[in-house]
């Protein structure tokens, strides 16, 4: 990829930095171990952490926050216990995922994943049950990823033919409340969920 050193944000490091997370970006120097250990390069070879790191170093705002593979991050963490700079790789990564979501909420850049938006319905379903609810996130999310209710139903039952069906004959998902052979469908609320609002009350408070 050509770097244009005249679209090159030097200021975007210290963004970085100013964030939970980021303050050790600069100590990076690239010696690849992050990379190197990554669970996900196992799977997609391509995949690479240092370098998110290395262009956020260079200043390379937009063409980190719209790339794709940002969202490819599972946070386990593996590379910032390796990192022998103590830069919280993991940590780095989400802080670009924020500042990525902020600016496509301004309209200012536009998110090719759907990963944020299975995110949110993520945490949907924990905030209104307080316990994961599959069918709660298929319905939600699927619609929302394919623009329409129409297509987003479609989408879920291609996806979930087989792995879905395995789940709902073991009471793991379904549409339907109830009992016997619906128990389990529909899952009921957990005890305590005022604690679970409250969690997420601080979050929405400490994001501000
Ligand atoms: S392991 Fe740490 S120092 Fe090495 S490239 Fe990754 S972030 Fe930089
Ligand atoms: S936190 Fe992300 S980048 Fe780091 S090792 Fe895990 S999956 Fe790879």
């Amino acid at each position: 990829m050509p770097i244009k050193a005249w679209e090159l944000d030097p200021h975007f490091k210290y963004e970085i930095m100013q964030e939970p997370g980021g303050e050790h970006l600069t100590a990076c120097y690239q010696c690849s171990t992050c990379t190197l250990g990554c669970p996900i390069t196992e799977i997609i070879p391509s995949y690479n952490p240092r370098k998110f790191i290395q262009m956020s170093l260079l200043g390379m705002r937009k063409e980190v926050l719209t790339n794709p593979d940002l969202w490819i991050c599972a946070i386990c963490q593996t590379c910032t216990a390796r990192c022998p700079q103590n830069v919280v790789v993991g940590d780095v990564l989400s802080v670009l995922r924020r500042i990525a979501e902020k600016e496509a909420e301004a309209g200012n850049i536009t998110i090719e994943s759907p990963r944020p938006l299975f995110e949110k319905a993520f945490l949907h379903t924990l905030e209104k049950y307080g316990r994961l609810y599959d069918m709660g996130l298929a319905m939600e999310y699927y619609p929302k990823r394919e623009g329409s209710k129409i297509k987003g139903m479609k989408a879920m039952m291609d996806d979930y033919r087989g792995f879905g069906m395995r789940m709902f004959k073991r009471g793991k998902m379904g549409p339907l409340g109830g009992h016997g052979m619906l128990k389990g469908m529909r899952p009921s609320k957990i005890k305590q969920r005022e604690v679970m609002e409250k969690i997420f009350e601080w979050a929405e408070e400490h994001e501000k």
